[in-house]
């Protein structure tokens, strides 16, 4: 089913042409729960991996024996995800709950050492045909977004570790079957539910914090008090919510800031938005004409389960060359 996200409540672009210039492509990617192959564009899904290539591990020194059974994360989204459908309302039974009791946080994997490499996740794959505005084509036709199931990395110790891999599907002729995943997990939140994707294309515009002041200015005194139930520009009108590959930054939770390449000064751009849900109460005029009759469903607005740090992560690459070091966002 493809994925419509309704024409925002008014034009913008009529209000202050200037914004007709900024406007940027970005494509919603749309994720809900499914059974990807690894032909398909998905989140938490098979990713098409040649069987001679090494998986992706991590080798970073950190804690990696205690935390939660990757199993007992799954069989729990299983649990609940069963339970809702049964009953939005209620939820799971005492003989669910009962169940959901046991699958604790521990030292499940006490053979591993600081240092011995782990598994790294598969987050997502996002194939060109499907995101047409992803970077370095040069690279292959095909994105692959890796993390480590532990936020120990960094200068803060609490940092997420994400790896992308570009590839030319082509090149896959006896791919990887059984794909190898961490026995333990960090945090639940890191461990993404298996998803298809239904890209949309569509525009934004730059973030109300990153806008010249005057025209903040006229914005704020043309959209009129929060209390009102006008469009805002911020929900809106600029950055879509939900996972995203292109667009613009939504600077929520901290002031706009330069992104430049630790290797060339060019500003990053970000290539993939995760974020935890695809829409919340100050979003509701983006939630696709599609999801509309089931938008109130206990999980209808996380399907991935994916949360990463304080909930959103932008991935931000350098537009001229593949190769130059990542940055992790949480803005
Ligand atoms: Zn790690
Ligand atoms: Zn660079």
């Amino acid at each position: 089913m493809t994925r419509t996200t309704p024409p925002r409540p008014v034009d913008v672009e009529a209000a202050f042409p200037e914004l007709t210039a900024e406007r940027r492509a970005a494509t919603r990617l749309h994720p809900r729960r499914g059974t990807p192959t690894a032909q398909d564009s998905s989140v938490g899904g098979v990713l098409l991996w040649p069987a001679d290539e090494p998986w992706p591990r991590c080798t970073v020194p950190h804690k990696r024996s205690s935390g939660y059974r990757i199993s007992d994360v799954l069989r729990e989204r299983e649990i609940l995800e069963r339970a809702w459908r049964r009953d939005p309302r209620s939820g799971p039974n005492s003989e669910e709950s009962e169940i959901l009791a046991g699958f604790k946080r521990g030292r499940h994997a006490p053979h591993l050492a600081d240092t011995d490499p782990i598994p790294m996740l598969a987050v997502a794959q996002l194939y060109r045909r499907d995101v047409p505005g992803l970077p370095h084509s040069e690279q292959g036709d095909l994105l692959q977004v890796f993390w480590c199931p532990f936020e120990k990395h960094g200068d803060s110790r609490h940092d997420l570790h994400v790896q992308l891999r570009w590839r030319h599907a082509r090149d896959v002729v006896a791919p990887l079957e059984q794909q190898p995943a961490p026995e333990v997990v960090g945090r639940q939140e890191l461990v993404p539910s298996p998803c298809v994707l239904h890209p949309e294309g569509i525009v934004e515009h730059p973030y109300f914090t990153v806008l010249p002041s005057s025209l903040q200015t006229r914005i704020d005194a043309w959209e009129g008090p929060e209390e009102d139930d006008a469009p805002q520009y911020i929900y809106d009108l600029s950055t879509a919510p939900g996972w995203k590959a292109g667009g613009y930054l939504a600077w929520r939770l901290t002031p706009p800031q330069s992104t430049p390449c630790l290797e060339c000064s060019a500003e990053l751009s970000p290539v993939l938005t995760l974020d935890e849900r695809e829409w919340d109460p100050g979003t509701t005029s983006w939630i696709p004409l599609e999801d509309r009759p089931y938008a109130d469903v206990m999980d209808a607005n996380t399907p991935t389960w994916v949360s990463p740090g304080r909930g959103r992560l932008v991935i931000a690459a350098c537009p001229n060359a593949a190769a130059h070091p990542l940055r992790l966002l949480t803005p």
